[in-house]
């Protein structure tokens, strides 16, 4: 089972309960990471272009605002900021954890902010304390831009208050009035910000998670389709679809085993059908127990016969899974006195042939008149179709 598989019970109790909280449980996010991770990196990437560009328009403002150190400040744009800039927009489609996607992400900001207020504990400019609203702005936009989860924006505003509450007191500048209405002034932007981010996010999650209920809602009624109802094992409908699938590709060696459960219609006379029903998917069972999940097929044609395909599977080996398969049943002990075994036995028939020289029609009747032989000599035993000749030179 994949490490992420969710059923879909699951997801529609997700879909009902109407949480607070973002997260899904670990299952799905690992899958929403999955689906959704490389769109968002791809986004951050062009959000990342976008602000390189725009920061370094704002070159001007250093010259208009902090002339003195305007040439400190270009060198801090386009020799350390925006390489930066374009070091994380190359790596972040390759970034796997969406933990170092966020914070690589969250790092563009600081490294704007710290050049913001690094030049302002220098500058000398009269316009210093205009200056400075640059570095919460650079916050609040690119915060906004970037759709920070909640998590992230939480760390990031708090990085960014406490950078500019510490450059205020290297400077030593900023009146303690107006340093707490400045401090009042940023959380609230901030919060308003992260909420609206978190009410995106959640609305994002909830479209997805409707997705995922839909696509899991289509494949099991898509299984629900291709199943016996009884039994659970494939119907002739799989069965087609399978065997479609089988002929079509590269030529292999199939087996068909059929078999058929004895005197069944004696079990239902004397036990009622509701036990009979209840006997067969036990039948059933011993079949599936015995077959490779990924590629063989089981199949109920109807009534209670069955068809199990087993590929690259000559007819020696069809024989001791069909040899296993028939002593599990018997093993089982349902009572059954119309049959002289005094249990539910079943008999088999099989054939092999490879899906160059065969149609499945054509293997589906060698391993039919195995099964016949097999029911006239006695039932409760396997016959093979290629040793045909054999057991009526014997006999
Ligand atoms: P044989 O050993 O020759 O196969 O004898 P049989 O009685 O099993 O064969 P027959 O074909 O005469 O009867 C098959 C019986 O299987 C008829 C029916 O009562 C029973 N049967 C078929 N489908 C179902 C089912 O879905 N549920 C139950 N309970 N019985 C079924
Ligand atoms: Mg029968
Ligand atoms: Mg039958």
């Amino acid at each position: 089972m994949d490490a992420d598989a969710i059923t879909l019970q699951e997801v529609e109790e997700l879909v009902v309960a109407r949480r607070g909280s973002v997260a899904f449980p670990p299952a799905l996010e690992t899958r929403y990471e999955r689906e959704t991770g490389p769109r968002r990196a791809r986004f951050l990437v062009s959000t990342t272009l976008r602000t390189a560009l725009i920061y370094n328009l704002f070159i001007i403002c250093e010259y208009l605002l902090a002339p003195d150190t305007f040439l400190l400040a270009t060198a801090l744009h386009l020799l350390v900021v925006t390489p930066w800039m374009l070091f994380v927009a190359h790596i972040l489609p390759s970034v796997a954890s969406a933990k170092w996607r966020e914070g690589l992400a969250a790092s563009i900001t600081i490294a704007m902010v710290a050049q913001v207020l690094g030049i302002y504990t220098l500058t000398s400019s009269e316009y210093a304390a205009r200056y400075v609203y640059f570095a919460p702005i650079i916050y609040l936009c690119v915060a906004s831009i970037q759709r920070m989860p909640v998590a992230w924006g939480v760390r990031l505003a708090a990085a960014v208050f406490v950078m500019i509450t510490t450059a205020n007191f290297v400077r030593g500048e900023t009146p303690p009035p107006i340093a707490v209405v400045n401090a009042m002034t940023f959380a609230a932007i901030a919060g308003v910000i992260i909420n609206s981010n978190y009410l995106t996010s959640r609305e994002q999650r909830r479209l997805y998670l409707l997705a995922v209920r839909d696509q899991l809602r289509a494949e099991v009624s898509d299984s629900d389709a291709n199943a016996d109802a009884l039994t659970g094992l494939g119907n002739r409908r799989f069965l087609d679809k399978r065997a479609r699938a089988l002929w079509s590709g590269a030529p292999m060696q199939v087996a068909a085993i059929i078999f058929d459960a004895d005197h069944f219609k004696s079990f239902n006379d004397t036990y009622g059908h509701s036990r009979g029903d209840t006997c067969l998917k036990r039948v059933a069972a011993c079949a599936t127990a015995e077959l490779r999940e990924t590629s063989d097929v089981a199949i109920r044609l109807g009534g209670e016969e069955f068809l199990l395909l087993l590929v690259d599977t000559d007819a020696e080996v069809a024989e001791i899974v069909a040899e296993r398969i028939r002593a599990t049943i018997a093993a089982l002990g349902i009572p059954h006195v119309g049959n002289p075994a005094g249990v539910v036995t079943s008999s088999f028939g099989v054939a092999s042939a490879s899906t160059r020289t065969a149609t499945l029609e054509e293997l589906i009747e060698k391993a039919d008149a195995a099964l016949y032989v097999a029911k006239s000599a006695g039932r409760n035993r396997t016959q093979r179709h290629d040793m045909l000749r054999q057991t009526a030179a014997a006999a």
